[in-house]
């Protein structure tokens, strides 16, 4: 298996200290013995959160089974699917981060629908760069069909495709500011043969 960006890990474990980040409610006693049991707040997480931000910044990658092993801590939690999602959207702004200031310029600058059309092929070009998501642009919509990813081989009933459903819609968002519908549409965790998403403006769906 080829190497992984960093980011991809990375996006996972801030997720984790995210949503297990206590909300301040008065009771530090209780706070502390929290701490001891949560993944997140554990000081290993912090460091390795260090670790895979330093290697980030370089565009870093990581072996495929030790993102794996990362993608598999979430697998296990009653709340994946919400530590899955809040990684996806943190996935898409680090993907953000990497395009060009002269390609940011060039979508900002076109008008409508030829911005849009820029927007989708840079959307595409990182989707596939930084995410591993095979993502194509087709009749003026967004397709990702994989038979395969890290998502999917976390758990395989379909809950770590929230990370890409997530990720694609925020990757929009912060590319071109559009922000469209991002559907799961057939998913290997359901028994279909691929998983395939499918993004379009809201108003495709009359
Ligand atoms: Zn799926």
């Amino acid at each position: 298996m080829a190497p992984v960006p960093a980011l991809l890990p990375l996006s996972i474990l801030e997720a984790i200290q995210n949503i297990d980040t206590p909300q301040d409610d008065g009771l530090g006693a209780l706070e502390d013995e929290l701490a001891s049991k949560r993944l997140g707040l554990s000081p290993t997480v912090a460091a390795q959160v260090a670790r895979y931000r330093d290697q980030v910044k370089s565009g870093g990658e990581v072996p495929d089974d030790e993102a794996l092993a990362v993608f598999r801590l979430v697998g296990r939690r009653p709340d994946a699917a919400l530590v899955y999602a809040d990684a996806g959207r943190r996935a898409a702004r680090y993907a953000a981060k990497r395009l060009g200031t002269g390609t940011r310029g060039m979508i900002a600058a076109a008008p409508g629908r030829a911005g849009v059309a820029l927007a989708l092929r840079a959307v595409a070009r990182l989707g596939r760069r930084w995410l591993l998501a095979d993502v194509r642009v087709s009749d003026g919509r967004l397709r990702c069909e994989m038979p395969d990813s890290l998502g999917w081989r976390a758990r395989d009933d379909g809950t770590g495709c929230q990370f890409y459903t997530a990720a694609f819609a925020e990757l929009l968002r912060q590319v071109g500011g559009l922000e469209w519908s991002v559907v799961h549409e057939l998913c290997r965790g359901r028994g279909d043969r691929d998983c395939l998403w499918r993004a379009m403006r809201a108003e495709g769906y009359e």
